[in-house]
């Protein structure tokens, strides 16, 4: 039987709820497709500062990297945030992306039918939206020199070399093979020059991708059609600060922060976690709702163990769970017929996945 090793990090807030949940999905889908999932758990976060000194601590670091993969939940919260910037929970996994050298973040955006009006956009505009974002994770502005402060001007530098463009155009071109065959490379060409950088590289490497088509598009222009039109969108490759801001508004048209999932992957070892934050807010009263974390277990399932048979049971296994109406609080208001705590939520998926061909 194949066994894997996942490094979890629950973290903190509702972190340790949703994780949990994907957990249990996990073991009721290796249990029915045979194979065996092992799991060893680290610190990072606030949790990891009250417990290690520190937000992400050299054990955690050497475990993922020993890992097959790493599950991880959220971190944060107002405890921890009037700390001095390096202690800071997000500090931990600014360095732990670094550390893991995972330069790809791979964001999905699909529309549930059971969820439309959840949406603050027409079903017309957002009913069958599957958009994929593929930011550069870990160059661009939020890590280029210079920086700093000099009296009354503050400085960032936006830089990217052409084998940082290659690595991340490549993820998405190989993306795209597996989905509708097509790559929206978004930048400023019209002001940058490391965009037009980005734009020659990225117009070289898609001859190595004749199968996929290629277009560009300015980041204003881009955020404008992501509202107008999101259908026109298969695959969106763009740098860390464009794809920072057009993730999050991509993950809006479905409505819901609580459904989506993130893979960080490309390095030495992949991250899979919810888009959505500790939500501190909801934390310890059973009510977050566990599908972004458990859809987040289905990508490392399929990304980096190769069970995709078992991926696409739990991805099945959302979608009947939205179809018969389940629904935890924060999606409540759209098509419920039952209410269910983050556990009840999880038991009904893992059981659903579980059960082959239905
Ligand atoms: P958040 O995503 O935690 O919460 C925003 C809102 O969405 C809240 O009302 C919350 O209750 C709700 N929400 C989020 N996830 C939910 C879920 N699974 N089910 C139901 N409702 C959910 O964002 P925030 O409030 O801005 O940040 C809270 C903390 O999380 C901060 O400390 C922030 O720094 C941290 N944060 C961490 C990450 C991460 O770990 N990757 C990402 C973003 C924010």
């Amino acid at each position: 039987m194949k066994k894997y090793e996942i490094a979890i990090i629950k973290g903190d807030g509702i972190g340790p709820e949703i994780v949990d949940e994907a957990k249990k999905v996990l073991d009721a889908i290796s249990y029915s497709h045979g194979f065996e999932l092992s799991y060893h758990d680290y610190l990072m976060g606030g949790i990891a500062v009250d417990r290690a000194g520190v937000p992400l601590p050299d054990e955690t670091i050497e475990g993922c990297l020993r890992a097959d993969a790493v599950l991880f939940g959220a971190i944060g919260g107002e405890k921890w945030d009037s700390l001095p910037r390096e202690l800071r929970p997000e500090s931990g996994l600014l360095k732990l992306r670094k550390s893991l050298e995972i330069f790809a973040n791979l964001r999905p955006t699909v529309v549930y039918d059971e969820l439309i009006e959840a949406s603050t956009l027409k079903e017309s505009v957002i009913k069958g939206v599957d958009i994929l974002v593929v930011r550069e994770l870990i160059g661009g502005i939020y890590f280029g020199e210079p920086k700093g402060r000099e009296g009354d001007r503050a400085f960032n530098t936006m830089v990217y070399s052409v084998p940082e463009i290659e690595r991340i155009a490549h993820v998405a071109f190989k993306a795209a093979m597996r989905r509708q065959k097509r790559v929206c490379s978004v930048d400023k060409a019209n002001v940058l020059d490391v965009s037009q950088l980005w734009r020659e590289t990225v117009t070289r490497i898609a001859k190595e991708y004749p199968e996929v088509e290629l277009s560009h598009m300015y980041i204003d222009n881009a955020a404008m059609q992501l509202i107008r039109n999101p259908k026109q969108f298969d695959v969106i490759l763009t740098g860390n600060l464009f794809g920072d801001i057009l993730s999050d508004e991509a993950s809006m048209l479905s409505g819901s922060i609580g459904l989506l999932p993130s893979a960080s992957i490309g390095g030495k070892a992949a991250l899979y976690e919810p888009i959505h934050g500790s939500a501190p807010d909801i934390a310890g009263q059973g009510i977050a709702n566990p599908i972004a974390t458990i859809a987040s277990a289905s990508m490392m399932l399929r990304h980096s163990l190769g069970e995709v048979e078992a991926a696409d049971a739990i991805d099945k296994a959302i979608v009947k769970t939205l179809k018969e109406g389940y629904r935890t609080k924060d999606i409540a208001a759209f098509g419920a017929k039952e209410i269910c705590t983050t556990d009840e939520m999880g038991s009904i998926i893992a059981n659903y996945a579980a059960k082959k061909g239905e």
